[in-house]
């Protein structure tokens, strides 16, 4: 069953067009990839779904529902969760309350208001804290929930942005690049931590400029070059296709 239906989508920047005539089905539980060189238009068509930008032309379905005039937060409160790319930590907070962010909604200012409110909130704030500590416990990131979240090493920082996301208890997780500027273990062990979420049940849509990272996670991957969809199938389909290859040369050339 589809939970998240994109049905011809497109979008443009001062008339060049970032995203023509998308077409993208994401069933329940599946982990999805999304790849293509830089410029394709993988951030346009995530930013699409989360809400961030509005499309031109075309629809987004989740859950049954038309969400493409919703605003990003109704579609967070509606179980859609995005991480973003180049995703900070907040800075001058610890581990544990950047994801206490994520369980009071996407602002700090919701957070900061949440913490000064009155002893009848308190049992709420509790709940929070319980779920944020659940959250660093799926995440690993347990034992550093007191350190400045800008100490941790950048793939713990990427695990936090994933924690502070699945804090919101979403349905979909938007990830986009994720793995970036990630060293050889930071990415093997964001790999294992996006397995278990897949195996959790967790429907995930990955946007990856590098395809060797999804082919191992991706159940299907859809791939975008200049705003188009050219290529989709499971990821051994994907390898060997001539198109896929050659906008991938392509991008390695002109890089
Ligand atoms: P990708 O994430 O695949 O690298 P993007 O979606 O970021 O690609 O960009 C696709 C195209 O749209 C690029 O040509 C980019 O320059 C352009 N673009 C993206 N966002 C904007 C924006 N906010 N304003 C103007 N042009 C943009
Ligand atoms: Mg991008």
């Amino acid at each position: 069953m589809t939970l998240l239906h994109g049905d011809g989508l497109r979008r443009s920047f001062d008339g060049v067009l970032a995203v023509r005539d998308v077409d993208l089905e994401v069933a329940h539980g599946e982990l999805r990839a999304v790849i293509g060189p830089n410029g394709a238009g993988k951030s346009t068509l995530f930013n699409l779904i989360g809400g961030q930008l509005r499309a031109d032309a075309g629809t987004v379905t989740y859950d049954g529902q038309r969400i493409d005039r919703w605003p990003p937060h109704r579609r967070a409160m509606g179980g859609i969760a995005v991480v973003f790319q180049g995703a900070r930590v907040f800075r001058g907070m610890t581990v544990l309350e950047n994801v206490m962010v994520g369980a009071h909604g996407t602002t700090r200012s919701g957070f900061l208001a949440a913490v000064s409110r009155l002893p009848r909130h308190r049992r709420e704030e509790r709940e929070i804290l319980a779920t944020a500590r659940e959250c660093l416990d799926r995440t690993g990131l347990a034992e550093w929930a007191d350190r400045p979240a800008d100490t941790l090493p950048l793939g713990q920082q990427r695990g936090l942005q994933l924690a502070r996301a699945l804090c919101g208890r979403p349905r979909l997780l938007l990830l986009d690049e994720p793995a970036s500027g990630l060293r050889a273990g930071e990415r093997a062990a964001l790999a294992s931590l996006i397995e278990s979420l897949r195996a959790g049940g967790l429907t995930m849509l990955l946007v990856e400029h590098d395809v060797a990272f999804v082919t191992r996670l991706a159940d299907r991957v859809t791939v975008l070059d200049l705003g188009q969809v050219i290529a989709e199938g499971t990821p051994a389909e994907i390898r060997t296709d001539e198109r896929v290859v050659a906008a991938y040369l392509g991008d390695e050339v002109s890089a």
